[in-house]
């Protein structure tokens, strides 16, 4: 499965300010020296040598990601639908090929999950189908809510007519994988999910404040935190910040690394950023995430910063 993110800030969107591409310009101008514009190959390896908080962005848009299949390529999963899910939707209009069959998921209903949908373009094609799942019963009506007067031009009545609401109560197999969910701690309940395609498995866990309970060594546990190869975790905030913010429903970049340890996953991807987080304090975040790793004893957890069109295969 291939794993895209389209959207990966918490809480609203943050893009970057004029200042703030000013400062990654500028930075650039006064570290250029004549050898390293000399040739097409010095210039590209200075390029590929810049700290990549100065080189790119994490990205403003809210949590959105999808999951593909290559031996599938008419089914698309996606999880959330922050803003990102407007980049994601341009995409597909740029694919040129025959609408999909979109299955969106939802952790949970705050604003900077559901904001995108009204702008999420193949849901107006008529000949796209869309599915929409979560373990809440009154999905279709908040979802429906947004999409009012005075909130929004459109209703969802503007969609296409191919679409369904499944309120979970169990897993779902799709794609010839199965898809299964599990309550965690979050103001008004959120819900983590893990894709299981048989060989590999994938955990998207947002909006989540790590509890003692999580850790807690039993089957329920084990069966849905074991063996998982990539984890997308809530990590919004620095320790100190989680401290102040302790009981928002978030976590500490710390607890997502011991979190991932303690169950032996492989590949941790920290997420749901604080917005007004820098590109270089996430960066350092980052490092920090990659010292705190060396403090475990079991070896082999990578970690990586979610970025906007980060795309990773399993
Ligand atoms: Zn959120
Ligand atoms: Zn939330």
């Amino acid at each position: 499965m291939v794993i895209r993110f389209w959207g990966v800030r918490g809480s609203l969107p943050a893009p970057l300010l004029p200042s703030q591409v000013q400062e990654k310009i500028a930075f650039v101008v006064r570290h250029i020296q004549a050898h390293d514009i000399e040739s097409t190959a010095s210039r590209e390896r200075f390029l590929s040598e810049l700290p990549l908080w100065i080189f790119g962005t994490v990205g403003g848009n809210t949590t959105c990601l999808s999951v593909s299949f290559d031996d599938d390529p008419a089914n698309l999963l996606i999880f959330d639908a922050g803003s990102g899910i407007r980049e994601l939707g341009l995409s597909e209009s740029q694919r040129g090929k025959t609408a999909r069959h979109y299955h969106i998921f939802f952790s949970h209903f705050h604003w900077d999950h559901i904001m995108g949908l009204p702008f999420f373009l193949p849901a107006y094609n008529p000949a796209s189908s869309l599915d929409f799942y979560s373990p809440k019963p009154q999905l279709k009506a908040i979802l429906s809510k947004q999409m009012e007067i005075p909130y929004f031009p459109a209703t969802m009545d503007s969609f296409t007519h191919q679409i369904l609401f499944h309120h979970i109560t169990g897993s779902v197999s799709l794609c010839g994988s199965t898809i299964y969910y599990r309550k965690m701690y979050h103001p008004g309940d959120s819900y983590s999910y893990v894709v299981d395609d048989g060989q590999h498995r994938f955990l998207f866990a947002t909006d989540v404040e790590l509890r003692d309970a999580d850790f807690c060594i039993n089957e329920e546990n084990k069966a849905f935190f074991q063996n998982i190869d990539l984890a997308v975790i809530d990590s919004q905030y620095t320790l100190e910040e989680f401290i102040e913010k302790f009981d928002w429903g978030h976590g500490a970049f710390s607890s997502a690394v011991d979190f991932a340890a303690h169950w032996g996953m492989k590949h941790l991807i920290l997420f749901h950023h604080e917005p007004v987080y820098h590109d270089k304090k996430l960066y350092a975040i980052l490092k920090a995430s990659e010292d705190h790793i060396k403090s475990h004893k079991k070896a082999g957890l990578r970690v990586t910063l979610a970025t906007e069109e980060l795309e990773i295969s399993i």
